[in-house]
């Protein structure tokens, strides 16, 4: 069985591209019924935030990311902990000693000037830059001079003694790019830091080692890095696990593309999503159709299947970046929301309120069954209204039945399509039609009988022609009843409203009107 894990650095910040990450490579595990785990790497103390694994653990949860082992809320599960790195500082140590005893590793005293010194050097000279050959200067100082430099207490990092030649190539299989041919790694890489904490490479070999990971799979910014992984494993003794690099989620910018960054783009982090109420599913789905072209076949193959039954295939994921389209994100979103039940709606909606606006869960709250036969207008059937993509859109989508529409906005919107004194005889005259107990298609005479009445044409196509020259069509009578009672033009079907609302409050609000 697959042993995945991922590996988050506690920055507070859950990256869209690190929610796929996490997302692929548990599904991975799950698939072949392997285990999934979580390791915290926290080595960076600068970057880390107070809260920040919390963040992530509960970004991860809303969308259904769950772990079969490693750090959690709870503490950490798995026999292959400490899962956080800052905790397994002695594991890292005893490697880096082994290393130094075997002459695979050495102390390097130089300061943070010297080494910029050498790159200024290197660049004048048109060189690679870097720790490496005759600029290796520590690589082999008498040991006599190493020991009393450690005994006047110089801080010192230690660095691997690279056995590569980038004139030779390093060959190896990627899950998700194929076979890659890279020139093998001459640097002497800083394995512990000056802090005694590891960095990424070292503690990557040594965790995933340790902690029995079969798969790794990362961001492809790590893919420059793969030489030095490679040479680690075999300096370490220990056998190489399986690699997939995954391509970036891109942003258009003008004319070229770039990668969808922490800093410029808001909807890089995935709080985004959960602050506006996207359903968790509506971001997965999009996500998988960004990052495998085979996707959306198999949805319309499976329309009723779960996201889970998609059977990833690392070799099928898209080898260069996929570009991020909101406005498609939001269609996909529309089509998961019109796809859930008038339960499923509120449960959500109501989760989402309870966190993010409080007075819109009130009213949810307050009559569950109300609020459930409002989210059910429109759902069911062949044809559902894709009409929401989020949670935030609700408040004012639906407010008109909790509060009366605000006034002058609704009478400046009947303004701008009739004079006052056509609607207000408009709303008389429905007044005085109305009946409650209609059923939908005697409600539509109804409508269709006042509109006649009044002298409005039956369509937009023979409206101009009216004889008795009003400007409006049934529509347009339809349009004013709608906008009295709900303040705005877009709505769910008015006759759906009306019953709902129930007969007293839609008089009330008519007759409130006329006042
Ligand atoms: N902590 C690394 C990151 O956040 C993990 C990369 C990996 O999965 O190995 O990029």
């Amino acid at each position: 069985a697959i042993v995945t894990r991922f590996a988050p650095s506690p920055t507070g910040f859950l990256h869209l591209g690190g929610l796929f990450t996490a997302f692929i490579a548990g599904r991975l595990a799950a698939q072949t019924g392997g285990r999934f785990y979580l390791r915290i790497e926290d080595t960076d103390q600068k970057r880390e935030v107070e809260g920040g694994t919390e963040a992530i653990l509960e970004a991860l949860r809303a969308f259904g990311v769950t772990f079969d082992e490693g750090t959690g809320e709870a503490g950490e599960r798995g026999s292959y902990g400490p899962y956080k790195q800052s905790r397994r500082r002695e594991i890292y140590t005893a490697y880096a000693k082994d290393l130094m005893e075997r002459g695979l590793a050495y102390p390097c005293f130089c300061t943070e000037e010297k080494l910029a010194a050498m790159r200024a050097e290197q660049e004048a000279q048109g060189l690679t830059t870097g720790y490496y050959g005759k600029w290796a200067v520590h690589r082999d100082l008498p040991l006599a001079e190493v020991r009393e430099r450690i005994e006047q207490g110089q801080p010192y990092t230690v660095r691997l003694r690279s056995p590569g030649d980038p004139a030779r190539s390093v060959i190896v299989e990627d899950l998700v790019k194929g076979t890659l041919t890279l020139p093998e790694n001459h640097q002497d890489i800083v394995l512990l830091k000056a802090d005694g904490l590891p960095t990424y490479h070292l503690a990557h070999a040594v965790d995933d080692h340790l902690m029995r990971t079969t798969h790794v799979i990362r961001g492809d910014e790590w893919l420059s890095s793969l030489p030095v992984h490679l040479q680690l494993w075999e300096v370490l003794g220990f056998e190489a696990p399986v690699y997939a690099h995954l391509a970036p989620i891109l942003k258009q910018q003008g004319a070229s593309k770039r990668k969808l960054s922490k800093r410029k783009d808001p909807e890089a982090a995935v709080s985004y999503y959960a602050e506006r109420g996207v359903p968790p599913e509506a971001v997965l789905e999009y996500l998988l159709q960004l990052a495998n072209w085979t996707f959306e076949d198999w949805c319309r193959e499976h329309p009723d299947a779960p996201l889970t039954d998609f059977a990833l295939e690392p070799g099928r994921l898209n080898r260069s970046g996929a570009l991020f389209d909101g406005a498609k994100l939001e269609d996909t979103a529309k089509e998961v929301v019109a796809r859930m039940t008038a339960e499923e709606v509120y449960n959500a909606a109501l989760a989402w309120g309870r966190r993010f606006h409080p007075a819109f869960a009130g009213w949810l709250e307050a009559d569950p069954g109300y609020a459930q036969r409002i989210l059910a207008i429109g759902r069911g059937g062949t044809k559902p209204r894709k009409d929401i993509a989020k949670w935030s859109e609700l408040p004012a989508y639906i407010g008109f039945f909790y509060e009366e529409p605000e006034e002058p906005a609704r009478t400046k919107r009947i303004q701008a399509r009739m004079r006052l004194e056509q609607a207000r005889d408009i709303v008389r005259g429905y007044l005085a039609a109305y009946d409650e107990g209609e059923a939908a298609e005697e409600w539509f005479g109804t409508i269709r009988g006042l509109a006649a009445e009044l002298g409005y044409a039956d369509s937009p196509k023979t409206y101009k022609k009216n004889p008795a020259g009003f400007n409006g069509h049934t529509g347009d009578v339809a349009m004013v009843l709608r906008l009295v009672l709900t303040g705005r033009e877009q709505t769910p079907d008015l006759y759906e409203i009306c019953s709902i609302l129930g007969g007293s409050a839609v008089r009330r609000r008519l007759a409130g009107w006329l006042e």
